[in-house]
């Protein structure tokens, strides 16, 4: 019955929430950290009942040892597994903090082990179950009050600022258990050391406190566990994606990596991952000395770049570095994650490639279509006009005319035409030959348009025969206009073939007056709704001027 002390009962007890704890939970990282912290205290009972369960010093010391051992473990345990269920080991992952972490716990259990000249602990008439604590005992105690205390300050702030009311109940659980374990610590500590003198021994109140706590514990994590079936389902999907990610810390060591990131680069946990050599292992598709700049000297930016890696089969990869900054917005880390862009880029390429030549062929196809206008215009020209002479031909002078004419007419404004024949033409192809001829007509043609308004319009109206159309212009008007073609075409001298030709005109003049000049009988009334009729009669009316003009003599106007 002797092993049926409280504590080897507290020990059992925690014992059967160890079974528990394995048999309702998926083991996960989060968990092995709560084992080994589990099985720290489990130490601490075993060597409680082992100090009680012998008489002989050596093994009553063991056990003690054995006792403050885990006792000195507990803190630092303590403190890990709120900064697991905090989600805040990232405080751990530098090795100085680490080391700063750790050392006082490890001074305090080598301390309890070694007991320097019975510093820790002696024991009363050379038994240790009745036993003097030394200093060091006492600088263990603070040490484990230290943890426990910034555990509970974590506990209480991460508490305060966790959203999810799941981690808030969860949390609120473990702060429970750590309480618990704090007053029975501190109650043991004052019954037990301070008070055992006058008050005598109260066994197993640690041991009370640890298996109180301990429940509350498996508690948080088995009922409120979300967090660690979250994490794994994020391990489970950072280990099958295929994108790559490597984890560095701020001084570009890895950290960890998952399995596709093996694909991309070689990673080895531990060392320095070299982006540049990185780089240099492939065909970067844009200059990058902009991103490894900012790789370097801006950590804190998202930057992203693209390669084409050429070892082993072409793989164009899009590379993305983002920063891990902790809630001070303090760089902890960075990952870079690599995606196989390789069919993307394909397409993108095949695109731009089918778009280039879409691009030429449009270029092409707006030359044609200048060609085509060009050509267009030219063919407009010729049809508008005579090829010899460059003026107007008949057919657009008469449409040009009828709408002209309609407009004055319209607008009661007058208007006059001009019909001239060139003089003993006959003779001049005779004499100089038809190529002659012709030259003195362009000439001629020439040296009439350059004597006109920019609104009159000359035109041939066959061999060579001109006429003019002159809008809004009195007789008196187109007298004057006709002065100046006769001058000019008097003075015109053609020279063709080693000869100065000179050629004279013969002219009617037809002028189409205003209502008012009509009704006072100046001129011929016509009807305006009838405009064709109205040139037909004008240009029977030019032509026998320019017959009048011609037998008068020639080289003269005649007004009809
Ligand atoms: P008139 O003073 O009475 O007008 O005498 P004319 O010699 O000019 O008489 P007519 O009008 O009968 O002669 C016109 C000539 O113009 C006849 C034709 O051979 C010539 N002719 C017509 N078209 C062209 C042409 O395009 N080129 C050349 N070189 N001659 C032309
Ligand atoms: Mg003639
Ligand atoms: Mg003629």
């Amino acid at each position: 019955m002797e092993f049926l002390r409280p504590d080897f009962l507290l020990f059992v007890c925690l014992f059967v929430l160890l079974g528990l704890f394995i048999a309702l939970n998926p083991i996960s990282r989060t968990h092995k950290v709560y084992l080994a912290f589990h099985f720290i205290m489990m130490l601490w009972p075993l060597g409680q009942v082992g100090v009680r369960s012998t008489d002989i010093p050596s093994y009553q010391h063991f056990y003690l040892t054995v006792s403050f051992v885990a006792l000195s473990l507990l803190g630092p345990g303590w403190l890990a597994f709120v900064l697991f269920l905090t989600r805040r080991t990232h405080y751990l992952r530098r090795p100085p903090r680490m080391l700063a972490f750790l050392m006082p716990a490890f001074l305090c259990a080598a301390s309890a082990i070694v007991n320097p000249f019975s510093q820790f602990l002696k024991p009363e008439n050379g038994q240790y179950g009745d036993r003097e604590y030394g200093p060091l005992f006492w600088i263990m105690t603070f040490v484990q009050f230290a943890y426990f205390f910034i555990a509970l300050l974590h506990m209480f702030n991460a508490h305060r600022t966790v959203r999810s009311l799941n981690e808030r109940k969860q949390l609120a659980t473990s702060l429970l258990g750590m309480f618990v374990l704090t007053v029975f610590a501190v109650l043991d500590l004052l019954f037990n050391v301070v008070l055992s003198p006058w008050l005598g021994v109260v066994q197993g109140l640690t041991s009370a406190g640890i298996v109180l706590s301990d429940i509350c514990f498996v508690i948080a994590i088995y009922r409120y566990g979300v967090f660690d079936l979250v994490d794994t389902a994020k391990h489970k999907i950072y280990e099958q994606v295929e994108t790559g990610i490597i984890v560095i810390d701020e001084g570009c060591k890895v950290l960890d990596f998952n399995r596709s990131a093996v694909g991309f680069a070689q990673p080895v946990k531990g060392e320095t991952f070299d982006l540049e050599r990185f780089l240099m292992s492939g065909q970067p598709a844009n200059d990058v000395s902009d991103f490894l700049f900012k790789y370097r000297h801006h950590p804190g930016e998202k930057i992203r770049t693209e390669i084409l890696l050429t070892n082993g089969h072409y793989k164009s990869v899009s590379l993305q570095i983002s920063p891990l900054l902790d809630q001070f917005k303090s760089l902890q880390g960075r990952i870079v994650a690599f995606f196989d862009v390789t069919e993307q880029r394909k397409l993108i390429d095949e695109m731009n490639q089918k778009n280039e030549a879409l691009h030429e062929r449009n270029l092409e196809l707006i030359a044609m279509q200048d060609e085509l206008y060009r050509v267009n215009k030219k063919l407009e020209q010729a049809a508008i006009t005579d090829g010899l002479t460059g003026c107007y031909n008949r057919t657009f002078f008469q449409h040009y005319v009828e709408h002209e004419a309609f407009l004055c007419k319209q607008r009661n404004v007058p208007f006059s035409i001009l019909l001239f024949d060139i003089d003993h033409f006959k003779q001049i192809n005779d004499r100089y030959g038809h190529l002659a001829g012709d030259e003195v007509l362009r000439a001629t043609a020439e040296a009439v348009r350059s004597t006109l308004r920019s609104f009159d319009l000359l035109a041939r109206y066959g061999g060579e025969e001109f006429t003019v159309f002159l809008p809004q212009t009195s007789r008196e008007e187109a007298q004057k206009v006709a002065d100046r073609i006769m001058s000019s075409v008097l003075h015109n001298k053609v020279r063709t073939a080693g000869e100065t030709i000179c050629v004279t005109i013969s002219m009617g003049i037809v002028t189409e007056a205003t209502d008012e000049e009509a009704a006072a009988g100046t001129d011929a009334v016509a009807n305006p709704d009838d405009i064709g009729d109205v040139l037909q009669t004008l240009f029977s009316k030019a032509d026998v001027a320019l017959y009048k003009a011609k037998n008068e003599g020639r080289n003269r106007v005649v007004v009809s």
